[in-house]
């Protein structure tokens, strides 16, 4: 996996209004050369500042993605946005599958999985999210859980080109929360492993982000996981300075 591009990516979740424009520019600034050239990195601000963050980052290689599709193109669906329209923002990504949005918006693997064909017929770079919840961690369930989002969320037409999954444990979102170095492993094991039991040599291929209360302090230990191609980051990506700590762990 050591040559595997890794991917840093940041989720503002429902955060930003044009105010948070000069930490996107200082964060589309900070991402430079040498390391750039060694890593990509993602930022997903709300839609509302989708298409003025992509013309802030025209210089930068730091890409523009959103944190959610809808499954169609167009029509009537009043307060979604599609893929294509995301694409036409000049955004390059979407996550999809994020607990959040699985929990909120009761999204079904099923769902989560039209996204995702959705994007990648829109030609974005496709983020999709599994991990199990605190219970059904407790109850030992946590590679059943993975097994299954993993399998149905995933469309068949995805490739390590297009593709990424992001191991979001719910329980280390937004908490404080890390799992053990030993946890992280097993699961981007598994997960490896079911990418390559169902798309052969490619499958070694996919990146695997782990996401999940990462910081500054706990990227690099984080990183130097087995399997851990990058990371996914919620709250440290709100302020440049700490977006770009967690950047300075990939050295
Ligand atoms: C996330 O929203 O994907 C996330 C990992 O959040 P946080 O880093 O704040 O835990």
């Amino acid at each position: 996996t050591d040559r595997i591009r890794p991917l840093l990516a940041g989720n503002w979740k429902m955060n930003g209004t044009r105010a948070s424009l000069d930490q996107i520019k200082a964060i589309a600034e900070g991402v430079k050369a040498p390391l750039s050239e060694k890593i990509d990195t993602l930022l997903c601000p709300p839609a509302t500042l989708l298409y003025v963050a992509t013309a802030l980052c025209d210089d930068s290689p730091l890409a523009i993605g959103a944190q959610d599709c809808h499954s169609l193109v167009s029509g009537a669906h009043t307060g979604d946005i599609s893929a294509a329209m995301i694409a036409d923002c000049f955004g390059t990504h979407v996550i999809v599958g994020h607990s959040e949005r699985r929990r909120n918006h009761a999204e079904s693997d099923a769902l989560v999985r039209a996204k995702a064909e959705a994007a990648l017929t829109a030609e974005l770079t496709t983020i999709i999210c599994i991990g199990e919840t605190a219970d059904e961690r407790d109850q030992g369930q946590t590679l059943d859980v993975l097994k299954r989002q993993l399998a149905a969320s995933t469309p068949d037409g995805a490739a390590s080109e297009t593709t990424v999954i992001a191991y979001e444990p719910v329980w280390a979102i937004g908490t404080g929360k890390v799992p053990t170095s030993a946890d992280v492993e097993e699961a981007h094991a598994f997960i490896r492993r079911e990418l390559v039991a169902r798309f052969g040599g490619d499958g070694e291929k996919f990146r695997l982000l782990y996401g999940g209360s990462v910081s500054g302090a706990n990227a690099a230990d984080l990183l130097a996981v087995a399997n851990v191609n990058g990371l996914l980051v919620g709250g440290q990506s709100l302020k440049a300075a700490d977006f770009l700590a967690i950047y300075s762990a990939f050295e």
